[in-house]
């Protein structure tokens, strides 16, 4: 069972938001939602999600059709964050879980081990207006996953945290993981996305121009970085065949290579020349396959 994305096309007027996507989310897996902004992104979840509409196509988790009767088995973390400023936060979540269909015996508990978990239980009878934005956010993302959702789509989740708040958040994504739920987020920042999923889906002007696991587009994309650190003359690589990038380091050079052939011509070619210390093929980083595929343009 997973969720399905089928062929869902979004028009605004004569805007296309979302154009003839296709996607396939495993169950159990965390997936990232990729693109630049206006790519389509938000208007995806809301679609997910049943707040939106497709003009075609379908939308199906774990074979059905998700409307407001399975919003107990759903987590969504909204990109407008919408919390009632003047609700006390323990208030708050109460009410949201009430709404999910919780318990109040059961509510309570889980709300205490929420704020203590992510170091704001000194919080829970103040309002949410008198609440940093970054605890705010972690109030949010709490009320995103205090029913236990099985399906959990986070829209911008790490945006405005510092790094020990991310660190927070992240090891609690992983956590709900490895507890079997489903995962959808999005991010402009490569290297979250790069960390936390399996499978990715890159979307350009509402299409999908990249999809599918991390790992298989990685090894797919052909281009490899190499990592030199040594004494000596690097410069000539620069016009070396194969090379498609180069950037000086402090201890060396980073370069873009085409294959890894070139990788074994660079290396003979600089064996007798240059004293080295690190040789490194790496594979492509997330973010050189956005590059690409997106373009420069992209912040
Ligand atoms: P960001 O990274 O900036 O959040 P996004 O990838 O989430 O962007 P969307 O918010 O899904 O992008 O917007 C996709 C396109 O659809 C944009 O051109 C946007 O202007 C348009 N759009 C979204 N919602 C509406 C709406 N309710 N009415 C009209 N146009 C809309």
């Amino acid at each position: 069972m997973s969720l399905e994305i089928i062929d869902v096309t979004k028009r605004f007027g004569q805007t296309t938001a979302v154009d003839h996507l296709t996607l396939t989310v495993p169950e159990g897996k965390m997936f990232g939602l990729l693109g630049a902004n206006g790519a389509g992104k938000t208007t995806t979840f809301r679609m997910i999600l049943g707040l939106l509409l497709p003009t075609e196509g379908t939308i199906r988790w774990q074979g059905e059709s998700i409307d407001y009767s399975k919003s107990h088995l759903i987590g969504y973390l909204p990109e407008e964050r919408g919390l009632y400023p003047k609700l006390k936060v323990q208030e708050q979540l109460l009410y949201l879980g009430r709404l999910r269909g919780m318990k109040k015996a059961d509510i309570v508990p889980e709300i205490n081990r929420w704020l203590e978990r992510f170091h704001i239980r000194d919080y829970a009878n103040k309002r949410v207006e008198e609440l940093s934005k970054g605890n705010q956010q972690k109030i949010q993302f709490i009320a995103a996953v205090l029913h236990r959702p099985n399906l959990l789509i986070l829209d911008e989740p790490f945006s405005g945290l510092d790094p020990v708040n991310v660190e927070l958040l992240k090891e609690a994504v992983l956590d709900l993981k490895r507890n079997g739920t489903t995962i959808v987020f999005s991010s402009h920042r490569m290297e979250h996305v790069e960390e936390l999923c399996e499978h990715v889906c890159i979307l350009r002007s509402g299409q999908a121009i990249v999809s599918g696991a991390l790992r298989e587009l990685k090894r797919s994309f052909g281009r490899k970085n190499l990592l030199i650190r040594g004494e000596g003359a690097f410069e000539e690589l620069k016009d070396f065949p194969g090379v498609l990038r180069y950037s000086q380091t402090a201890e060396g050079v980073r370069l873009q290579i085409a294959n890894e052939e070139t990788a074994q011509a660079i290396f003979r070619h600089i064996a007798d020349r240059v004293t080295v210390r690190l040789f490194a093929l790496e594979e492509p980083s997330l973010h050189d396959i956005f590059i690409e595929k997106v373009g420069a343009a992209y912040e």
